[in-house]
């Protein structure tokens, strides 16, 4: 059966069964944190299991990589949002080992782009309208400095009020065990 079929199957019977009743909670994140972390199919349930967070406890925004690339992007609107609006005073980005933007290699990735049709003509003129391909697929070398460079990111931010505390975290992908590589805590006491 084609995969959206089984998902539209399975929800029918969902909502039958009433199975949405023990997730019912609110807009507002319990914790009042936010969590960026990467799409890595791994983390889907491991990691706020390994965080104990369950629905209503937290904002998750997962992207490739957990990078914040932009200070005007949708990851930082999202991260923003979170503090103005829904209460999240504390913000946890969350990197991994074994990452698969790690050994991203942009120009393996455009290679793969020409063999599914993606043709050399729209590549240049990608490239003479000024977008560099290179960098948009760049992943990242260390994970640690990753997260560093994201938590410094968010921490920096002109419109983030300085009272937000950004810790930066890297999770094993098979255990679940959080490594500190940024303590939010810290940063705002060596502030002060
Ligand atoms: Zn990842």
């Amino acid at each position: 059966m084609a995969l959206l079929n089984e998902i539209l199957d399975h929800n029918k019977k969902f909502i039958e069964n009433k199975e949405y009743e023990k997730y019912t909670t609110d807009k507002f994140p319990n914790k009042r944190l936010v969590i960026l972390s990467c799409m890595d199919t791994r983390l889907v349930e491991l990691l706020p299991k390994a965080m104990d967070v369950g629905n209503g406890d937290v904002k998750i925004i997962k992207t490739a990589g957990a990078i914040v690339s932009h200070p005007f992007g949708s990851i930082m609107r999202s991260i923003l949002v979170a503090v103005y609006e829904l209460g999240a005073d504390e913000v946890c980005i969350v990197g991994h080992y074994d990452c698969g933007m790690a050994s991203l290699k942009a120009e393996n990735t455009i290679q793969k782009m020409k063999e599914r049709g993606v043709s050399e003509e729209k590549l240049d003129l990608l490239h003479y309208s000024g977008v560099d391909l290179e960098k948009f697929l760049h992943g990242f070398d260390c994970v640690e400095d990753s997260v560093k460079h994201s938590v410094a990111m968010v921490q920096n931010h002109p419109l983030m009020p300085k009272d937000v505390q950004v810790h930066g975290l890297v999770i094993d992908p098979k255990s679940g065990r959080l490594d500190v590589i940024v303590n939010g805590y810290e940063l705002v006491k060596s502030d002060s």
